[in-house]
């Protein structure tokens, strides 16, 4: 059983009202293989809402306190992503999880590059707030365009 990232089964949750829908994600739904979540809805964020990145780091670093995460009106929500993170792993356990498909690039999901912080489309190395924490708790995290690139 995989956790999924939810806007790539098609669910609207994207910070602008749309989705990131691949049919083979949207398939392993319907099989009963993956379990949706979008870790911003349940951290309490609206949507659509203001886009957001970490800036000081990574998503790691926000796990640490020692970075955070701003919209690109300068409103910090590190809160939400955090709790975001939490409600994502406690889904995790509950469906017996041991592997999550998360969305490329996201400051929650991102598994291996994220937006730099600077709103300008600059990526860099790192994780998003609930990929970090899954990993962090021994969940693997896998980057939904290398999952695609496997099929
Ligand atoms: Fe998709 Fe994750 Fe962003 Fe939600 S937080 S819209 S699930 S990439």
């Amino acid at each position: 059983m995989y956790l999924i990232s939810a806007c790539l089964a098609g669910m609207n949750c994207k910070y602008n009202g749309d989705n990131n829908y691949h049919e083979v994600f949207e398939k392993l739904v319907k099989e009963n293989k993956a379990v949706p979540l979008c870790p911003e809805q349940v951290g309490g964020l609206s949507t659509p809402r203001t886009p957001a990145e970490i800036q000081g780091g990574d998503g790691l670093d926000v796990i640490k306190g020692k970075a955070r995460v701003v919209t690109s009106e300068g409103k910090d929500v590190t809160c939400s992503f955090l709790t975001g993170a939490k409600e994502a792993l406690k889904l995790a356990r509950i469906i017996g999880a041991k592997k999550a498909i998360l969305k490329s690039k996201s400051p929650s999901c991102g598994c291996c590059e994220i937006y730099d912080g600077s709103f300008k489309g600059v990526l860099k190395e790192g994780m998003g707030v609930t990929a970090a924490y899954l990993f962090q708790n021994g969940i693997r995290v896998i980057d939904s365009d290398e999952f695609l690139k496997s099929k």
